[in-house]
């Protein structure tokens, strides 16, 4: 079954991304932990999460993607920075479990100026700090662009990243469309030679989630800018092949494209129109 969704926005709770998600023809959604500037979540309403749960099954939500605030910095050279991405981490998870087995997702972070490999040493640091064994969420790494210092910029990175985590059962990769093509990797025209890169390197079985987003920009530009389905340098039968692919057909895709709840629903149809069942 194809598993497709969007971004939503949180503030009304996880029964109304639900509803949403059902009339936009979405299976599955997106959210924002807190806000993405990193400030204090609300606290978790346990009605809201089992009105949630009992809707999922009914409309057939089976996963659903927490996104960490995209400032935090596990990688800072900065104590204090990385102390507070520990932190709001920690807590994420910890209202992550009231929604089990389900995905949270991070952006590794950026080194500034101390190296990607002091960076990837915090990284690991935090996590092992953060993950537990009795947690049901996996944690995802995203596939990132590579603009300023950004961890993630290649498999290579994410690799060494899950490579120093204890409780590696817990960890995945999230993969941006956008983020991998801007970084340098060929999705348009060798779609199985990068696959079977990220096999070699990370593993495909480490693969939980895709971001399809188009990009403004060419391959290998290090600028991670989100265009619309088809609107950009990717283009709509790249993405026919992505959502078919064997590898990751059965995976859950997520839309990060400039629109508005309209935009999702028509890309959410085109989409649909071009998976093979
Ligand atoms: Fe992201
Ligand atoms: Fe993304
Ligand atoms: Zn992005």
């Amino acid at each position: 079954m194809f598993k497709i969704g969007c971004h939503l926005s949180a503030s009304k709770g996880y029964l109304e991304m639900a509803k949403v998600s059902e009339q936009i023809g979405a299976n599955t959604f997106q959210f924002f932990t807190r806000n993405p500037r990193g400030g204090k979540a609300k606290d978790i309403d346990e009605k809201d999460v089992e009105a949630f749960l009992e809707k999922s099954k009914a409309i057939g939500i089976d996963v659903i993607l927490a996104h960490a605030p995209y400032t935090l910095n596990c990688a800072s050279k900065d104590e204090s920075i990385r102390t507070f991405a520990k932190e709001t981490m920690k807590d994420d998870l910890r209202r992550m479990e009231y929604t089990p087995n389900n995905l949270y997702n991070f952006h590794p972070g950026s080194h500034v100026g101390q190296g990607a490999e002091v960076g990837i040493k915090y990284i690991i640091d935090i996590l092992n700090e953060v993950l537990v064994e009795e947690q049901t969420t996996t944690v995802l790494l995203e596939t990132m662009a590579g603009k300023g210092s950004e961890i993630g910029r290649s498999f290579e990175e994410l690799e060494q990243i899950i490579d120093g985590v204890k409780l590696k059962d817990k960890m995945g990769v999230c993969l941006d469309t956008c983020h991998v093509n801007d970084a340098g990797y060929d999705i348009i025209n060798n779609l199985d030679g990068v696959l079977e890169e990220f096999d070699k390197i990370i593993g495909l079985d480490k693969l939980k989630a895709i971001h399809i987003n188009d990009s403004k920009n060419e391959i290998g530009a290090h600028k991670d800018r989100h265009e619309k389905i088809g609107e950009g340098t990717i283009g709509i039968e790249a993405f026919e092949r992505i959502i078919n692919h064997e590898k990751l057909k059965d995976l859950p895709f997520f839309l990060e494209t400039p629109n508005e709840l309209e935009g999702y629903e028509k890309e959410i149809e085109i989409l649909r129109k071009l998976y093979k069942n």
